[in-house]
């Protein structure tokens, strides 16, 4: 185990120390909502930025008041104890911060109290752009789960049991990730990010009606294609576009943005990493770690 402080409760305590009951909501029932937040080394301005803060901890806001408790933290707060914790292990390197308000206690899956919190950053490296491999994803024979019933929206931990099962019956079948559906049919997302198709130039993915996750990185794509004179639509999306489709790539603040070369052993378009999805990660990663100074509004500076 990386030997690292996590806010934990109030405090920063060394990673083993930071327990929780077993007979707590959290741990019986994934009682918690969290967030997956990147921040970004710039070895020439000897900076570490945090990227769309703001976004990620009114995300946050937004999944304890769907899940049904209050976050006792305020805004500001939330953005001190996150800074505070990176700070306090003095990061000079890219890292993966996980955030997590959860249901303390020994209470049930009804339980509204006690809310806690935990900010765990991880070392993780960006994508290496010299290695560009792609993967190979399948359509899922599992549903993603819909707002009538676990709604995706929510960014909680009980929901990744889905993704879960979509991503060992890939992993079984010789595949590298999923690729679900909606049960309307409509193509979703991944297991653990968004989806985006190229069609004769123009991106498509999945309206925000699409059982997904409201995603960040998507968001940026979005914007990013149009500063890119692209032309984007998030609209239904069928099946059969992802066999026909000229590229295909995941997004999100784990995936970056993830070419995907086959889809139930169709090659997508070449079956290599796409022009377009290799420029994107290009520019994505210049964003995220200020190599593109127009795009500062949505950093902020650790030290
Ligand atoms: N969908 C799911 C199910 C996810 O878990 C994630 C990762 N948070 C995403 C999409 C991408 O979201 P974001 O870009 O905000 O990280």
């Amino acid at each position: 185990m990386e030997d690292r402080g996590i806010w934990f409760k109030g405090s920063i305590v060394p990673v083993a120390d930071a327990k929780i009951n077993v007979l707590s909501p959290t741990s019986q029932f994934g009682l918690n909502v969290f967030e997956g937040i990147r921040c970004y080394w710039n070895e020439e301005q000897q900076q570490l930025y945090a990227f769309r803060l703001q976004e990620h901890f009114d995300r946050l806001l937004n999944s304890c008041k769907l899940i049904g408790f209050s976050c006792p933290y305020a805004l500001g707060q939330l953005r001190e104890y996150f800074l505070e914790t990176i700070r306090f292990n003095s990061y000079r390197q890219d890292v993966a911060v996980r955030m997590t308000l959860f249901i303390d206690g020994e209470g049930s899956w009804n339980s509204v109290a006690p809310v806690e919190m935990f900010i765990a950053p991880i070392a993780k490296s960006r994508t290496d752009v010299t290695n560009l491999k792609g993967l190979s994803a399948c359509v899922s024979s599992w549903d993603r789960i819909g707002d009538n019933c676990l709604p995706p929206r929510i960014k909680a931990g009980a929901n990744y049991i889905n993704g879960r099962y979509g991503h060992l019956e890939a992993r079984r079948n010789g595949y590298d990730v999923p690729i679900f559906l909606a049960s309307n049919g409509k193509v979703s997302e991944g297991a653990g990010a968004c989806l985006f198709i190229v069609r004769n130039g123009q991106l498509i993915t999945p309206s925000l009606t699409s059982s997904v996750l409201e995603s960040i990185t998507r968001n940026t794509i979005l914007d990013l294609a149009l500063e890119m004179n692209l032309r984007v639509c998030e609209r239904e999306v069928d099946r059969t576009e992802l066999y026909i489709a000229d590229e295909v790539f995941l997004c999100g603040s784990a995936a970056e943005v993830t070419p995907i070369t086959s889809i139930d052993r169709v090659p997508v378009g070449q079956g290599l990493p796409g022009e377009l999805t290799v420029k994107m990660l290009d520019l994505y990663l210049d964003v995220v770690s200020n190599k593109s100074p127009q795009h500062g509004g949505w950093l902020t500076k650790v030290y």
